[in-house]
């Protein structure tokens, strides 16, 4: 009998859980440990930024996207070490054979003056409802949207929140009442995917009336007189801000032998095994430096983005499961990621492609359209829907769609 511990339950926590639960014989122990009871499905917060989406729509206990036999342990892990093989989670130490770590990153405001948890932001699922207030209540005048500083997740994000608010304002006939101003320290957007798909996101950003201003580094913010300053560029006003907060490791991560220098979890890029063996990582919480970069002065990471988390926690589950079987395995994650960038009045851009494509990452990226976003919608009924014959259905129509639209995505 194994025992696999998996430290963190979002979205690669639950998918791995599941896949290995469906490989594994009952006699293998599969326990998840996550600190919080209710699951929030973060891609779904720019819907409750702009009132698209209520609370109770984007959470679900997440002992319900659970297949029986999965056990969860409520708690908080402060101890990773894994010389001993054991993790520390309140009062109790648990052993492991095989350790998945899933504990995505933190969000940390304070690194920068003037910012603090209560700055605006729809990175969070409170900062989301307090945007919803503002943009409720802002009878007009200028918004910037401002990523603090890399890396953050999900590179379409700041991006698509831009675009909903732009539309919030256009459903409201006062989108000429508001100027909107896109802030971030990247040369272009998502540069990791190259010039192409970079100049057709800053095109739709623009097509939409909203200033794209990169190479935008915020030193600090006066939030009394309402200024940003950014590194070597004159000071600018503001009436509404909104940041992507710069984000950092999880502090029980740092605290253990397997982090780097800036305390991420590298990892093998195609089976996401740490240097300890049996020891792998996956999601927001790694480092992964792709093989192809098109810009070569600058370290290119693959993104942050729960589709990797979800495709990596197969790759890892396969990779435990043929373990325990005795056979050799052959899984690997090779880099395919895709993305809905919503863009308002119910149209999404669609980019899918080979993030670990060589010379070059190879991302396709389709015209804004409504189906993209309609299959976003689907994603989230799946993702939120408990375990049983409503959520099988999702899974097939959304198998379905895939193929109809011949999308090369696995879900
Ligand atoms: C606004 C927004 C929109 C997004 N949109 C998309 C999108 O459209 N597509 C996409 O692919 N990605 C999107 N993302 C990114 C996506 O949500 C993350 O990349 C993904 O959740 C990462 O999965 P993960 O399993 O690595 O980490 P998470 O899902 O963050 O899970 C980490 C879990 O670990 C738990 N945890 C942390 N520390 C501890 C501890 N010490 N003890 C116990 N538990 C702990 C946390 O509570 C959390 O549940 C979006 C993110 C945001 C904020």
């Amino acid at each position: 009998m194994k025992t696999i511990l998996i430290l963190g339950g979002g979205i690669g926590g639950i998918v791995s859980a599941n896949e290995l639960r469906k490989a594994l014989p009952s006699n293998h122990k599969i326990i998840l440990i996550e600190k919080n009871p209710i699951h929030s499905f973060a891609p779904s917060f720019i819907w409750l930024m702009t009132g698209a989406r209520k609370i109770s729509d984007i959470q679900v206990k997440l002992e319900k996207l659970l297949l029986p036999g999965i056990e969860l342990i409520i708690s908080e892990v402060n101890n990773i070490d894994v010389s001993n093989k054991t993790i520390k989670a309140g009062n109790k130490i648990f052993s492991f054979d095989y350790l998945i770590i899933a504990l995505g990153t933190e969000l940390n405001p304070e690194s920068i003056p003037g910012l603090t948890s209560a700055t605006n932001t729809f990175y969070t699922l409170e900062g989301s409802l307090k945007i919803y207030e503002d943009l409720s209540n802002f009878k007009g005048g200028s918004i910037a949207v401002v990523v603090c500083s890399l890396p953050y997740k999900c590179p379409g994000a700041p991006h698509e929140g831009s675009l909903l608010i732009s539309d919030y304002y256009r459903k409201k006939g006062m989108r000429d009442k508001v100027t909107i101003n896109f802030y971030t320290p990247e040369s272009q957007p998502m540069p990791v995917a190259g010039p192409e798909l970079g100049s057709a996101v800053e095109d739709l950003i623009k097509s939409k009336n909203i200033a794209f201003n990169p190479i935008h580094k915020l030193k600090s913010v006066d939030n009394e007189n309402r200024l940003l300053f950014f590194e070597n560029k004159e000071p600018v006003n503001y009436d509404l801000l909104i940041i992507i907060p710069p984000h950092r490791s999880p502090a029980v991560l740092k605290e253990s032998a397997l982090a780097n220098e800036s305390g991420w979890l590298p990892v093998d890029i195609n089976t996401l095994e740490s240097k300890y063996d049996n020891v792998f990582a996956i999601g927001d919480v790694t480092s992964i430096s792709i093989p192809g970069r098109w810009k070569k002065d600058i370290p290119m990471n693959l993104p942050k983005a729960g589709v990797f988390a979800h495709s990596q926690a197969e790759t890892v589950a396969k990779i435990i499961s043929d373990r325990i079987a005795g056979n050799n395995s052959a899984s690997k994650f090779e880099g395919f990621g895709y993305c809905m960038i919503e863009a308002g009045n119910g149209e999404s851009g669609f980019a899918y492609g080979n993030f670990y494509g060589e010379p070059n990452p190879i991302i396709h990226l389709s015209n804004v359209k409504r189906r993209w976003h309609l299959g976003k919608v689907l994603f989230e009924k799946w993702w939120l829907t408990p375990i049983g014959l409503k959520r099988s259905f999702y899974q097939y129509l959304l198998k379905i769609s895939v193929k109809i639209l011949r999308i090369p995505i696995n879900i």
